[in-house]
């Protein structure tokens, strides 16, 4: 099976970490995908550029094999839609279990996302609870989607829905940044080289 876990990472911190880390154990997944988005579709453009966000990722799994960035959204023009984006991984996993992981929060907004039912064509949608997020009551469309364990999902290469509870860290990119403009020190809430990287390159100074 493998994992992929989408995100603007403006910065990368140890809640996306942790929770790449635990889930891959926990999935026994061979590896997860971490994907930068160019052009997010949801949100205000990031505050730092492609590029840096990209080094951002590499200097932060750094030796965490099993971790792997994929820069295939910043390959493509336009806007990253995740359907896109699943749809030209299983191009190149034909047979395996895809499993996209989305946080709560995340879920809760599925339904705007770009030909959201057709994400499940392509992968499983597995969700990480996160500290603060309730999640809705379940509609027919998803329930009829569940699965019962993590042995149904092996069996299936997509369609399914599952929720996997993670270590909760309460760590935010938005309050990284607002640190930041602060003159706080983000110190513990992201890897030393991913704020020495910020440092260097005084990203996030201004709200
Ligand atoms: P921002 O504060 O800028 O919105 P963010 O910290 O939520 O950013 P994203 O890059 O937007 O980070 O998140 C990518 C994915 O990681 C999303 O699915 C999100 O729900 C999930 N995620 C973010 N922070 C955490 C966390 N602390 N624990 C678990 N999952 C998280």
């Amino acid at each position: 099976m493998i994992g992929i876990l989408g995100g603007t990472f403006d910065p990368v911190h140890y809640g996306h970490l942790r929770s790449a880390l635990e889930v891959k154990e926990i999935f026994g997944l061979t590896e997860i995908r971490l994907i930068p988005s160019a052009q997010p579709p949801h949100r205000e453009q990031p505050a730092a550029t492609a590029l840096m966000r990209l080094h951002m990722l590499e200097l932060a799994i750094k030796n965490q094999p099993g971790l792997i960035i994929d820069a295939r959204e910043l390959n493509r023009n336009g806007t990253s839609y995740m359907v896109d984006t699943l749809k030209s991984v299983r191009q190149e996993f034909k047979d395996e279990p895809l499993l996209l992981f989305i946080g709560s929060d995340a879920f809760n907004h599925l339904k705007t996302w770009h030909q959201w039912p057709h994400l499940f064509d392509f992968a499983h949608i597995v969700v990480m609870t996160r500290p603060g997020f309730e999640t809705q009551n379940l509609d027919e469309f998803f329930k009829a989607r569940l699965a019962a364990g993590i042995t149904e999902l092996a069996h299936n290469v997509a369609g399914k829905l599952y929720f996997q509870q993670v270590t909760q860290l309460d760590i935010s990119a938005t309050a990284i940044r607002n640190m930041i403009a602060e003159q706080k020190n983000p110190g513990f809430l992201l890897p030393d080289s991913v704020i020495a990287y910020i440092r260097q390159h005084k990203l996030y100074q201004r709200h």
